[in-house]
């Protein structure tokens, strides 16, 4: 029988190699299925006439199939499927690419129910690959009503994750609420069986609604849970003193090229300031792409190993840790310093030998002690959950030496939040950029232009300037118009600029040659850099002047800005030109939301743009980008998350070891911390 943990591959639909692609997505049991949420909801509710249909609207219709043919495009090399649908009152021009097997599936005379963008082409009234269903006498699920939309991965389908979840719903009875019940109806929330089915199928926007409140409630309460264990958990515990070294600090900071912000200063000095203490330090680091937050952790980083303690600083990729290492070796050159770095790619070094040491996940994963560690930094920490700090807090295996812990984020939420979010971190704050630093001009631009761009490229690098070029997907897909980084990166080489030094970096590569790639960019022997988003978190070539980004309408807000955070960090004026995929350039809210970043220059600003621009009836994406445990709930949601810190500080006070709680306690899945607490 099929159980919430049984694998995902005992559903009949799921063989090899559907299992795989769905533990890309994380998804290996029934249980991961049902917490599987739709980031978005296209409303399809009525189903309407075709000789109503609006061009420039979603749309959901039922027909009857006139003709259905294949045809090829032999300029674009696309297989074409085109039919006419028509119901008692117009017909309709439908079209897909590169599904040629529809025209098998689907005859003339079939009753067929259509839901997807309506749009105009040369004055006829035509769907775009539209979501398709055939009527026979069943539930449609994917064509009517609110149609749950899931994030995918190349060679899924929606109807599949559509199908799988129909299928398990209901074992949705079967998840024990990890939320008190007492809690529950105090505040009036859906239960988790509720709010599963409302999740996937909903009724009604209401129904939607109820279980975003109850589902992101209990994230939220969750995550508010942890930071108040452990933040009983530091009461007890000790750190390192750490001495601030006022001599060998201002000769580092008089030795950079640069001078310092106000608010770099003011950072630093929080910082050092908790170091010397000899309770452990909690405290979020917090400034906008590009404002400078590693010199700060760099000066933090001296200290603690100019007292002869050690160092950690984790990242989220190995390319950032490679490009920290790099930094560290050449701004702490003449220190007499030990730096090691420590990734899947670099696994041997001893790391206990080392004052700093760089790292990936790797250093929280192979249960590494080390006998010294004064001091653990966490950069873009938005990729890492409050779990791995717990790790962290553990990496000396001596209560009394746990290390003093500093977050770096870009992450653009306001101070208030933060608090309520973190609960337990101080914050420290870089509320401006280094003098001199010119907004990146950012413009959208269509196909039409392309040959001005890549002229706008060749005159920059003319310049002596770089450039990066951002693909979303690796290989070549089915999907229309989507790039791939390893074809661009053929034409831009082999057709385009044969004459200049065009490189390639994606996450398949084997480390030494993503190393050799980056190195070469930042020497310049690269001067075209075609990449995914790899290069998202903490890249820093301050000669690169443009970005260029593929398939633009494909990232996210947030995670565009991280892209263009990559250019203008020099002193040379940069540029960000966006390239939205061809069928999404009708698309009026794709070209708004990318409209929003030729006009906001600041994470915050984009962020809440982001959040209005998804409509009331769509998931909080931004969280998507912003932290890792949190899937549903919004940051924006101040008094939900305020409620839940609330609740949660309550009830850790009134049963530290969560003994009334066992379903909270293994959602958690901290035993062995909750029993160390009684
Ligand atoms: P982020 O906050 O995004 O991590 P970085 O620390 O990578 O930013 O800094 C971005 C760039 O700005 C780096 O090239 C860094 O050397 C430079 N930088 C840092 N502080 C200053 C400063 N005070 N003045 C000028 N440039 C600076
Ligand atoms: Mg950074």
């Amino acid at each position: 029988m099929v159980e919430l943990n049984s694998s995902i591959t005992e559903l009949y639909r799921v063989g090899n190699t559907t299992s795989k692609l769905l533990k890309k997505l994380g998804l290996e049991t029934i249980q991961d299925l049902l917490f599987y949420f739709p980031f978005r909801y296209d409303d399809f509710s009525a189903s309407l006439p075709i000789a109503s249909l609006k061009p420039n609207t979603n749309a959901n219709v039922v027909g009857t199939i006139e003709l259905i043919q294949n045809k090829r495009s032999p300029r674009k090399r696309l297989n074409i499927t085109e039919a006419l649908v028509s119901d008692e009152t117009e017909t309709l021009k439908v079209i897909w690419f590169n599904q040629p097997f529809l025209a098998r599936n689907y005859k003339s005379g079939d009753r067929i129910s259509l839901a997807g963008r309506v749009t105009e082409n040369y004055g006829q009234l035509t769907m775009m690959s539209p979501s398709h269903e055939k009527i026979y006498d069943q539930d449609l699920i994917h064509t009517q009503g609110l149609i749950p939309n899931y994030h995918l991965t190349t060679g899924l389908t929606q109807k599949q994750i559509r199908h799988l979840v129909k299928e398990v719903i209901n074992l949705a009875n079967q998840v024990p609420d990890w939320l008190p019940l007492d809690l529950i109806k105090r505040l009036a929330l859906l239960n988790i069986d509720t709010a599963l089915h409302a999740i996937h199928f909903p009724k009604n926007r209401e129904e939607i609604t109820a279980a975003q409140t109850r589902l992101g409630f209990a994230e939220l309460f969750l995550r508010q849970i942890k930071a108040q264990l452990i933040k009983q958990e530091l009461k007890s515990r000790r750190a390192i003193s750490i001495k601030f070294q006022e001599e060998a600090t201002k000769r580092f900071v008089d030795n950079l090229p640069f001078k310092l912000t106000d608010a770099q200063r003011k950072a630093s000095w929080e910082i050092i300031l908790d170091l010397g203490k000899s309770e452990p330090m909690s405290r979020l680091l917090q400034g906008e792409v590009g404002s400078g937050k590693t010199l700060v952790a760099i000066m933090a980083l001296l200290n603690v190993a100019l007292n002869k303690r050690q160092a950690v600083l984790m990242v989220p990729t190995e390319i950032l840790a490679e490009q920290h290492y790099q930094t560290l070796l050449k701004l702490l050159d003449g220190y007499n310093l030990k730096i090691a770095l420590k990734t899947a790619g670099h696994p041997d070094e001893n790391i206990n030998q080392a004052d700093i040491i760089v790292g990936t996940h790797a250093l929280i994963q192979d249960n590494i002690r080390f006998n010294n560690l004064a001091l653990a930094i966490v950069d873009e920490q938005h990729h890492f959950g409050v779990n791995q700090r717990q790790k962290l807090l553990d990496l000396n295996s001596d209560k009394d030496r746990t290390p003093h812990f500093l977050s770096l984020t870009a992450t653009p939420i306001p101070r208030s939040l933060a608090l309520a979010m973190y609960g337990d971190l101080d914050l420290s704050l870089i509320n401006e950029l280094p003098a001199g630093r010119q907004p990146v001009i950012t413009k959208i631009v269509t196909e039409d232009k392309r040959p001005e761009a890549y002229d706008f490229i060749r005159a920059q690098i003319a310049a002596g300037r770089q450039t990066f070029v951002i693909c979303p997907l690796i290989d070549e897909s089915d999907k229309l118009g989507v790039k791939s980084v390893k074809k661009e990166h053929e034409k831009l080489d082999q057709e385009i600029f044969p004459d200049l030094r065009v490189g390639l970096l994606h996450g398949r590569l084997k480390t030494a040659d993503k190393t050799k790639v980056m190195n070469d960019f930042i020497k310049n022997k690269i001067q075209i850099l075609v990449a995914t988003s790899v290069v998202e978190a903490g890249v820093d070539v301050p000669n690169a002047s443009l970005m260029i980004i593929e398939g633009a309408d494909r990232f996210g807000l947030s995670q565009l800005h991280q892209f263009r955070g990559r250019v203008g960090r020099g002193d040379h004026q940069s540029y960000c030109f966006l390239f939205p995929s061809t069928e999404e350039i009708t698309n009026t809210v794709t070209i708004e939301r990318l409209n929003a970043l030729t006009k906001f220059h600041d994470g915050y600003s984009l962020a809440k743009m982001d959040l209005k621009l998804r409509g009331a009836g769509e998931l909080y994406g931004l969280v998507q980008s912003g932290f890792a445990d949190l899937q549903i709930a919004s940051l924006f949601d101040f008094e939900l998350i305020k409620k839940a810190q609330d609740e949660a500080a309550l009830l850790v006070k009134e049963d530290p070891g969560l003994t009334k709680y066992p379903y909270l306690r293994e959602k958690l899945g901290e035993w062995d911390r909750v029993s160390h607490l009684e």
